[in-house]
C-alpha cells in the first residue's frame, strides 16, 4: 500500500466523534472518514454513531449486528481511507523528527483474510468467508481425512478411521467450491443430488391428499385438531431426529459401515454445509425415516384421525426442509436472520448444541441452546 496518507495519533482520531464528523478505525490501523457515507449506511446511520472516533473491527465482523461483505471493506479502503493510526513507536518517531520526514507505514495483512472454517469460532465471519474453497490437497495432507478430489463415500467406507477421529473430522466444515463433491463417482452420482424444490414437488400433493381424506371424513374440528397436533409433534420429532439420530456421533458403533450411514444422513451436510444439493432429504431416505412414524400413527389412531395427524406431521417436515435450505442459501427477511445465524452457529461454532432448525424452542426447553464454542479437549 503506497498511498501517501498521514499517520494519525489516537488522540487526533478520537476528536472526530460527532454525528457530522465521524472517523473510525479498522484493525486499530486504518483510519476512515465516514461522515458523508454514514447517511447511506445500509444498516442505518444511528448504529454507526456510537463508534465515532473508535475501532470498528469487531462490530464489522458481528453478523448479528449487521452483516458486512468483502465489498464493504473495499469501499472503505477505496473511498474513505484518510490515514493510518500511528503505533506508539511511530508516534514517538513523529514527535522526535524535526524535519517532518514521512515515517514509513507498514501494514500487517488484514486479519479478515485468515478465517479458517475448519476451526470452530465464537463469532461467524462475513458470510462470503464460508464460501472460500478448501484447498483439497492441503486439507487431506494436513488432516488425513477425506480427499475432495476423489469420490467420498468409498473413502468413508474403506478408510481406516476410528470413531472419534471420524466424528471430529466430519463436523469440521469444508467448502467444495462450485458444484458438488463426488460421492459415488459413477452412474449413481445423480441420485446423491437433491435440489430443494424436489421436497415440495414430491411431497406436497401427497400431503394435501391425505389431509383431504382426513378432512372430508370427519368433523372438521376433529380433523383440524389432529392436524395441528401432528404439526406440533413434528417440532419435537425435528429436534430429536437431529439431536439423536443425525448426531448419533459419540454413540456410533465403531465401524465404517455405520460411519457411511452417518455420512449419508447428516455427516456430509456438516462436512460440506454449503453444498446445496446435499442438504434436503432425498425422497428415498425420507420414506425410510418416515415409515416407523407412519406405522406408529396408523396403529395408534383410527384411520381418518391418523390421516389428519400424519398430514400435519409431514407438512411440518416439508416446511422444515425448505426452511433449512433457506437458512443456508436464501435471501431472508429480517425476522429470519437470527434463525440463520443460530443454525450457522450449529455448523461453524458448536455442532453439539443448537439442534432446532425451524425454531429454538426445544433447545431452550432441553438446555441445548448454543452458548459456548466447541472445544475438542472436552
Ligand atoms: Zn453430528
Ligand atoms: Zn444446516
Ligand atoms: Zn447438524
Amino acid at each position: 500500500m503506497s498511498r501517501n496518507l498521514p499517520l494519525l495519533s489516537a488522540a487526533e482520531v478520537a476528536k472526530h466523534d460527532k454525528p457530522t464528523d465521524i472517523w473510525v478505525t479498522l484493525y486499530q490501523r486504518k483510519v476512515y472518514n465516514v461522515s458523508t457515507f454514514v447517511k447511506e449506511h445500509p444498516g442505518g446511520a444511528s448504529i454507526v454513531y456510537p463508534y465515532a472516533g473508535k475501532d470498528i473491527t469487531a462490530i464489522m465482523k458481528d453478523i448479528e449486528s449487521h452483516e458486512h461483505s468483502e465489498s464493504a471493506y473495499e469501499m472503505l479502503d477505496e473511498d474513505m481511507l484518510v490515514g493510518y493510526l500511528a503505533t506508539d513507536k511511530e508516534e514517538e518517531e513523529l514527535l522526535n523528527n524535526k524535519n517532518k520526514t514521512p515515517v514509513e507505514v507498514t501494514l500487517a495483512k488484514s486479519d479478515s483474510d485468515d478465517y479458517d472454517m475448519y476451526e470452530f469460532h465464537d463469532h461467524l465471519p462475513a458470510l462470503d468467508k464460508l464460501e472460500i474453497k478448501t484447498d483439497y490437497n492441503e486439507d487431506v495432507k494436513k488432516h488425513k481425512f477425506l480427499d475432495l478430489n476423489k469420490p467420498l463415500l468409498g473413502q468413508v467406507l474403506f478408510g481406516k478411521f476410528n470413531r472419534d477421529f471420524y466424528v471430529d473430522q466430519v463436523h469440521r466444515p469444508r467448502h467444495y467450491g462450485k458444484g458438488s463433491a463426488p460421492l459415488f463417482g459413477n452412474f449413481l452420482e445423480p441420485l446423491s443430488l437433491t435440489p430443494w424444490w424436489v421436497v415440495p414437488l414430491v411431497w406436497l400433493p401427497a400431503n394435501f391428499y391425505i389431509f383431504y381424506v382426513g378432512f372430508t371424513n370427519q368433523h372438521p374440528i376433529t380433523a383440524l385438531s389432529m392436524w395441528a397436533m401432528g404439526l406440533f409433534i413434528w417440532t419435537l420429532v425435528e429436534y430429536f431426529l437431529h439431536r439423536v439420530i443425525f448426531h448419533l456421533d459419540g454413540y456410533l458403533p465403531d465401524h465404517s459401515v455405520f460411519f457411511t450411514i452417518h455420512f449419508l444422513l447428516h455427516g456430509v451436510h456438516h462436512y460440506l454445509p454449503m453444498d446445496e444439493y446435499r442438504l434436503v432429504l432425498p425422497p428415498a431416505l425420507f420414506i425410510i425415516l418416515a415409515f416407523p412414524f407412519y406405522k406408529l400413527v396408523f396403529s395408534l389412531l383410527p384411520f381418518y384421525m391418523a390421516c389428519s395427524g400424519f398430514a400435519g406431521g409431514t407438512l411440518g417436515y416439508i416446511m422444515y426442509d425448505i426452511t433449512h435450505y433457506m437458512l443456508h442459501h436464501g435471501n431472508l427477511p429480517q425476522f429470519l436472520q437470527d434463525l440463520k445465524t443460530y443454525h450457522l452457529e450449529h455448523h461453524y461454532k458448536n455442532y453439539q448444541l443448537g439442534f432446532g432448525v425451524t425454531s429454538t424452542f426445544w433447545d431452550v426447553v432441553f438446555g441445548t441452546e448454543i452458548t459456548t464454542t466447541f472445544d475438542k479437549k472436552k
